[in-house]
């Protein structure tokens, strides 16, 4: 009898499966017709990337990419366009440079600063330097070798690896800690050899440890780092001169937000984003003006397929991700202080190139229920949904239960990129950004349409 059941509903339902099944197909279809075909959101990168370069909190530049971008949401139809504001410190770079001094000559380095980096008086810092592998060498080395020095971390990001954000996870410790390590033990200043395994002449910037009585920190180019160090080799006791400007601000900025309101469950918001700042030494634009336009590719999208999404989609281009991560704790305070529900949030930081798969944080069974989507995507080049984290910007909703998503793109030339003056606007492909913005938009349909419920 419970099996008569069981095949009478079944007859009742199974159509209506094949049915939903065959209209998200559809859907997709038409997300990636029109993806490919308009070249909007690729035209408006390359706006980002000339009108507003180095665009780190509290500068110039991070407010006109605040007005460009709101007004550029303004222009797509959203339903709301906001600007969430917060309070945070920011770093400013006026200059910075460096010469090795070698039987009195100096010699031109490629570098640049770290954020927060000290500044140093005008004509500079000047030190013998002292090469290492490792923030534990440094403590075994201890005070008596390192007071009054320049500690220069050496420590290639491993080339060998196929997965290159391993390679640069393994070796970026020199970089966030090692300024705030050599100091503990007296250095005067740090070098940092690029978190890249690329040989090349671009300095790649980045975040560090730093408070107080900051020293001044920099990263020297992968070509100037063997430089250096075969220098060192031949002249043991050359020194380096390191010159920086920079200041410590408080500034107040802001979140872009942009809604397009939900036809069923419009109190409900799927998120997604990318981050709108960039390290001052470049265009920022896989780093991260393509995540940005990526999601507010979403947004158009669904306004011009008329796709009825059925929870309010809002798109968030989160200000400061680089140095201090405020604008995605801010948006997370804000969430929690206005009892907003965030159904869902996916991330795009990783680079616009090639579609290659999403993360998934969330329980096991989201996970599980979101990787049954991956026959929908597969034949456009996502090859999987694994369980992974979201993003640095979303990360902080994690805590109130929001499943998470990063989307991610082929790694191989991110780090010839990433936080480098080569991040540039021609090295992003128009075909390989939308597919990456249809994809983003596609799996974000699928889970509106099908629910997470467990
Ligand atoms: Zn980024």
């Amino acid at each position: 009898m419970k099996s008569l059941v069981h095949i009478i509903l079944l007859s009742f339902f199974l159509p209506n499966i094949a049915t939903a099944q065959e209209e998200s197909k559809s859907s997709i279809k038409k997300l990636y017709d029109n993806a490919l075909t308009t070249r909007k959101a690729y035209n408006q990168l390359g706006l980002l990337c000339e009108e507003a370069p180095g665009r780190l909190i509290g500068t110039p530049n991070s407010f006109i990419a605040v007005d460009l971008m709101k007004r550029y949401l303004e222009d797509l139809g959203a339903d709301t366009v906001f600007l969430q504001p917060f309070s945070s410190p920011a770093w400013i770079c006026h200059s910075a440079s460096a010469t090795m001094i070698v039987d009195g000559k100096e010699i031109h380095l490629n570098i640049d600063a770290l954020g927060p980096s000290g500044s140093t008086p005008k004509k500079g810092i000047s030190a013998k330097i002292i090469e290492v592998m490792s923030l534990d060498e440094v403590r075994e080395l201890g005070r008596e070798k390192i007071e009054g020095k320049i500690v220069f971390y050496n420590r290639p990001a491993n080339p060998s690896y196929f997965n290159t954000f391993r390679a640069y996870s393994e070796a970026v410790d020199q970089r966030y800690w090692g300024p705030s390590v050599a100091k503990e033990f007296g250095a005067v200043g740090s070098i940092t050899r690029s978190a890249t395994n690329n040989l090349t002449d671009f300095p790649h910037t980045g975040s560090c440890e730093l408070k107080g009585d900051k020293i001044p920190a920099i990263a020297v180019s992968t070509n100037d780092a063997e430089k250096l160090s075969a220098a060192l080799k031949n002249h043991p006791h050359l020194k380096v001169n390191i010159k920086i400007d920079a200041e410590d601000i408080i500034t107040n900025t802001y979140n872009v937000i942009a809604d397009l309101k939900g036809s069923e469950k419009p109190d409900e918001y799927i998120v997604v984003g990318g981050h709108l700042d960039s390290w001052h030494n470049t265009e920022g634009a896989h780093d991260d003006g393509v995540g940005c336009l990526q999601s507010t590719e979403v947004l158009r999208l669904f306004k011009n397929l008329e796709l009825k999404n059925k929870r309010s989609i809002r798109v968030i281009l989160f200000m400061d991700e680089e140095l201090y991560q405020a604008g995605g704790n801010s948006y997370a305070a804000y969430s929690k202080e206005n009892e907003i529900k965030n159904y869902f949030a996916m991330e795009s930081d990783a680079g616009g190139f090639t579609p290659r798969f999403f993360t998934i944080g969330a329980t096991d069974s989201i996970v599980a229920k979101i990787q049954e989507y991956k026959h929908f995507l597969q034949p456009y080049g996502i090859k999987n949904i694994i369980a992974g984290g979201g993003g640095v910007d979303i990360g902080p909703l994690k805590e109130f239960g929001v499943p998470l998503s990063g989307y991610r793109s082929d790694w191989q030339r991110y780090f010839d990129m990433h936080h480098c003056a080569n991040d540039t606007f021609d090295k992003v492909n128009f075909r390989e950004m939308q597919l990456g913005s249809a994809a983003m938009a596609s799996l974000i349909y699928l889970i509106d349409q099908f629910d997470l419920a467990e």
